[in-house]
């Protein structure tokens, strides 16, 4: 099977993590540091891109890999480090201090011809808040994703709570219990489900435009309340078939943001493969070949496929 390595190695690698960032979540409040940027990073941010890391770099040693955090904060704040140190070793035994930041820092890989993208905690605020979060883990070729994991501890589409999203171009996508369990394939919804004929958008007012997500539902008829998510969970939705659309449109207060590739890459092809369709909010595909931002995509439309172009149609008349 092309990619079994590969999707072997980052289900291995996002289940690891998982299981650090729920010990991390479990226990007591989350540690919380601020970045530069403001936003709140944790203990198993930084714990989870180190295992990761560590995974891809001993499988796979000459794949860059672009993930989201890197230790400049970190090596400021010694009580952090020897926290996320002690949560490592739960895995593996005998990583020292000075060999976390090196794991974390082999993450800060730049777009190459074939590469990594990792979000090693996508929804820090909804990991802070207890609500969805998502490991997100992809290998992108030549501009394709080819693999896309996305580990969902604290999604539930049934009775089980913790999910794996699993997707390899050409094969479909297939979600499993985080703890083990039968691979299920994944379809999104028809067009014809009512029950799921629904948007998911982003918790966060901030990155979106609400408004003008609800006009554009709207217009293609979609009148059930939407379902709100942190995460990538949303792509997960979709794919599950919970949802037929998810938008996100650039916030008002934010109109010129550049989305980054991890928030989008696991999400997209376990979407795609799962018969969905993903572009910016022109309709052009999103472009995983250039950069950690998109230079030259506004928005993100995630569909069932059968909508897309009513969605586009709508999105030009607003
Ligand atoms: P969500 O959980 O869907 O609200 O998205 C979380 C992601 O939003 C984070 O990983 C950030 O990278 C990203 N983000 C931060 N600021 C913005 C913004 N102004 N517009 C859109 N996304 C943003
Ligand atoms: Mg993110």
């Amino acid at each position: 099977m092309p990619y079994d390595q590969e999707k072997q190695t980052a289900i291995a690698a996002v289940t690891q993590a998982a299981q650090l960032c729920e010990a991390v979540r479990q226990g007591l409040v989350p540690a919380a540091i601020e970045k530069n940027d403001k936003s709140p990073v944790t203990i198993a941010d930084y714990g989870a891109q180190a295992l990761i890391c560590k995974a891809l770099a001993e499988a796979f040693p000459s794949d860059p890999v672009v993930g989201e955090e890197d230790t400049t904060d970190l090596r400021q704040a010694a009580p952090v480090l020897a926290a996320v140190t002690a949560q490592v070793q739960q895995a593996l035994p005998s990583a020292t201090d000075s060999d976390v930041l090196s794991y974390i820092d082999h993450g800060n890989g730049d777009v190459a011809p074939r590469y990594w993208t990792l979000d090693p905690i996508d929804g820090t605020k909804g990991f802070l808040r207890g609500d969805q979060y998502a490991i997100a883990l992809a290998l992108i070729e030549d501009g394709e994703i080819k693999v896309g994991v996305l580990g969902c501890p604290f999604l539930s589409f049934g009775n089980e709570t913790g999910l794996l999203l699993v997707a390899v171009r050409g094969e479909g996508t297939v979600m499993m219990p985080l703890a083990g369990g039968q691979p299920q394939r994944l379809t999104v919804a028809d067009t014809s489900d009512s029950d799921h004929y629904r948007l998911v958008e982003s918790m966060e007012s901030g990155h979106g435009d609400h408004g003008q997500q609800h006009a554009v539902a709207h217009a293609v008829g979609i009148t059930a309340p939407s379902l709100r998510m942190d995460s990538q969970a949303k792509y997960a939705a979709v794919a599950a078939g919970q949802a037929v659309l998810y938008l996100r449109l650039p916030s008002p207060k934010t109109p010129d943001y550049r989305e980054k590739i991890w928030d989008h890459a696991a999400g997209v092809i376990v979407v795609e493969e799962a018969g969905g369709r993903v572009t910016d909010m022109h309709g052009k595909p999103l472009d995983f070949a250039s950069a950690a931002r998109f230079p030259n995509n506004k928005g993100v439309v995630v569909s069932n496929g059968a909508i897309h172009d009513a969605v586009l149609a709508a999105l030009r008349g607003a």
